[in-house]
């Protein structure tokens, strides 16, 4: 079966001291998921000592961010090799914020997730439209272009090192949370488009998160829904109880299944 992911975004909160504490406290309460993989994404500056926390767990080290040079004058950014330094094995890209606070174009996402890819890091790449587009009837070619322009040129075994996180920005942050139809059309939507670059076979096999408000509410009838593989979790990945919820829900859906 299928394993599901519950990915953690952290953003920017937490200073070290906080996210050890937190960290210590969560891996324990997440010991007994065997059906689903979770991966926490703290700021660059805890993500040595969570890395050296969650080596002893099997739960996987994320990061937020990185720049596609390998090294150089470029003040104030992180490599990908840096990340792999500190047991990084996946990187969040073009994240809503990213695109709309921080300008990143597609242009600039694909090449770190080329540089992500060639480090031996995992991209969880994210594509949502912004209300405005859904409104005036633009999210399928929205889909398609953040779609098209982060995963051009990749070969089919980068591809299979890839995630891929459905994010409607309307959704993000705001606790208005995408209703399974809604989540289901845009996720078919992004199979297709891998269906149609690579296979039938690797569509099917492609981890395709929903992110944007989930909460321990509404967590059982998402996963629930066709097509999604697991979520990206801001907001409620901060509150211990609530993102422990949503992984046991994740994973008493995946034990219900395998019956
Ligand atoms: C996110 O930042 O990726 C996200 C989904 O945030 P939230 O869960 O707070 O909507």
């Amino acid at each position: 079966m299928k394993r599901l992911i519950v990915a953690a975004n952290w953003k920017m909160n937490k200073n070290v001291p906080e996210s050890i504490v937190f960290t210590e406290r969560l891996s324990k309460n997440l010991l007994n998921l065997r059906r689903t993989d979770i991966i926490l994404c703290p700021p660059y500056t805890s993500l040595f000592n969570i890395g050296e926390i969650l080596n002893k767990t099997d739960i996987y080290l994320g990061a937020q961010n990185m720049y596609f040079e390998a090294s150089g004058a470029y003040t104030g950014e992180i490599s990908a090799d840096m990340l792999k330094s500190t047991s990084c094995q996946y990187v969040i890209l073009g994240h809503s914020e990213r695109r709309h606070i921080f300008n990143e174009s597609d242009d600039l996402i694909h090449k770190k997730l080329a540089a992500a890819l060639e480090t031996g890091l995992k991209p969880i790449l994210c594509i949502g439209e912004t209300l405005e587009e859904r409104q005036s009837g633009r999210t399928v070619n929205i889909l398609k272009k953040q779609y098209v322009a982060a995963f051009r040129n990749l070969s089919e075994s980068q591809m299979r090192n890839c995630i891929i996180a459905y994010e409607p920005v309307w959704a993000i942050g705001t606790g208005i949370v995408a209703t399974p139809e809604q989540a289901s059309e845009a996720h078919k939507e992004i199979r297709s488009l891998v269906a149609s670059q690579f296979s039938y076979k690797m569509a099917t096999e492609m981890a395709i998160l929903y992110g944007g408000s989930v909460k321990p509410e509404n967590a059982a009838e998402l996963i629930a829904t066709d097509d999604i593989d697991g979520f990206l979790i801001g907001g409620a990945s901060l509150v211990e109880e609530q993102f422990v919820s949503i992984a046991d829900t994740v994973e008493d859906y995946l034990a219900k299944q395998e019956k």
